[in-house]
């Protein structure tokens, strides 16, 4: 019940992962509850490939889901291991291999627990919209700092915690857009660039950039700028 009060049971929240497990069936699907995340795809791709170019590197995606992410790295020529603790996603992620003849190395484990077999195992390591899911962000940052080889790049993206983040991305995102099921998001589970920056930097990880990503409702569209307001990226280096 209360997860984070218990040093012996996984960061994970189950009701969390179960909200995913049982919309897993739709995740390829562009016009599915999924839809934003496919939306997002190419910006954070390129914001990724950008900073920290994916050709021929080792990348673990981190909170993976059916593998949007995952499957873009890959295309991209990384050689990617996507983990999340949801089967249900993870099915559909080995699945849709076989569609687009992509190369992905998927398992169901936490971020706590690859970091003590495989630590400094990869160049790369990205968590995406997952951070707000669990019940310890600052262990899955941990976690993901000793997964990164030292001056190895981490990709995070959130979204923050302010009244304009409550009204966009849960009263206009799930409310009157319905753009997400109502209850995907929790408010109080939203993390503000600050805390980010506290937990990565305790964590041994320098901040490289902060990046807004907006979405206008009357075009549908995303973009990226300067206004963290509600969804953002971060990048970040493993100094030591
Ligand atoms: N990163 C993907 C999916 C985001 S959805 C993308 O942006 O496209 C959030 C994912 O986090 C879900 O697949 C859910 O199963 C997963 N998740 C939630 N808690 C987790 C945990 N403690 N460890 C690993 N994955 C988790």
């Amino acid at each position: 019940m209360f997860p984070h009060m218990n040093e012996t049971a996984p960061n994970v929240d189950q009701a969390e992962v179960d909200k995913f497990d049982a919309l897993a069936s739709r995740w390829w699907d562009p016009h599915s509850e999924f839809k934003p995340l496919h939306d997002i795809n190419p910006l954070r791709l390129d914001y990724i490939d950008g900073h920290a170019p994916l050709a021929g590197r080792r990348v673990l995606d981190v909170g993976c889901g059916g593998g949007l992410l995952s499957e873009g790295m890959a295309a991209r020529g990384a050689r990617v291991t996507g983990i999340d603790m949801g089967e249900a996603p993870l099915g559909v992620a080995r699945l849709h291999l076989h569609e687009s003849g992509m190369e992905v190395d998927y398992e169901r484990i936490t971020a706590e627990a690859l970091a003590e077999r495989e630590p400094a195992g990869f160049d790369t390591v990205t968590c995406m919209e997952m951070l707000e899911h669990v019940p310890d962000p600052a262990s899955v940052i941990d976690a993901c700092a000793r997964l990164v080889r030292p001056g190895g790049d981490l990709f995070f993206s959130t979204i923050n915690r302010n009244p304009k983040s409550y009204l966009f991305a849960i009263l206009g995102a799930e409310y009157l857009l319905r753009m997400l099921p109502r209850g995907t998001h929790d408010y109080g589970k939203f993390i503000r660039p600050s805390e980010l920056e506290r937990w990565a930097r305790r964590a041994g990880l320098e901040l490289r950039d902060l990046t807004g990503m907006t979405y206008n409702p009357l075009t549908g569209a995303y973009r990226l700028g300067d206004d963290v307001d509600v969804n953002y990226l971060a990048w970040f280096r493993r100094t030591d």
